[in-house]
């Protein structure tokens, strides 16, 4: 089975099209930012730093999520080797090559990025709407902006990492779900 990451600035609906993915290839959802919200939930060690990280719409250090994403993948080693939908994760450069680190000493890769792109406003319009009643610390308008910055900066440049590998796989993130779901599939179902 394949492994993917579906990629994208925040609101391009990462989360809603991993749904869609995970039923329709049985794959194993791995979402760092729920990951981390149940770490903050569970009142983890982990979770009492990254707390503030979040609400500040700043990015968790690499070390940590690297090894909070190992733990993840270590805690389910069967399910992983059926294939997984990363979502959240990588978020910087460092961390795309920790992933390929860790799926090549498992005899595994990323087969394709699934990157979904929308327009700016768009993007903060549909997390205004989330906020309202999402209870999430991040979603609201300052925080989104700087969020949206970050990935800019940060998250953005891993277009060109992972299209250089030849794995980048652009789809058109606004328009009807149904649509945004069949180019998703269409995607996978060349890999
Ligand atoms: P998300 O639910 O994917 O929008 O993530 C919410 C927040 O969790 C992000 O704004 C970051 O603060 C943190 N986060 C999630 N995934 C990562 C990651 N791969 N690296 C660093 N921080 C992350």
């Amino acid at each position: 089975m394949k492994n993917l990451v579906i990629f994208g600035a925040p609101g391009s609906g990462k989360g809603t099209q991993s749904q869609q993915l995970i039923q329709r290839y049985g794959l194993h959802h791995i979402s760092t930012g729920d990951t981390l919200r149940s770490h903050i939930a569970r009142h983890t060690p982990q979770g009492k730093i990254a707390e503030g990280y979040i609400s500040q719409g700043h990015l968790i250090p690499d070390d940590l999520m690297v090894d909070i994403l190992r733990a993840e993948i270590d805690d389910n080693p069967e399910r992983v080797a059926h294939g997984v939908i990363f979502d959240g994760f990588p978020r910087t450069i460092a961390q795309a090559e920790a992933l390929d680190k860790m799926l090549s000493e498992r005899g595994l890769q990323v087969d394709a990025v699934i990157g979904l792109e929308v327009p700016e406003e768009e993007l903060i319009e549909r997390l205004l709407k989330r906020g309202k009643d999402s209870g999430r610390s991040d979603d609201n308008l300052p925080t989104i902006q700087e969020r949206l910055k970050v990935y800019h900066g940060q998250t953005a440049p891993l277009k060109d990492y992972y299209e250089r590998a030849g794995k980048y796989r652009r789809i058109q993130g606004s328009g009807a779900l149904d649509k945004i779901a069949s180019d998703i599939n269409d995607a996978v179902d060349k890999l």
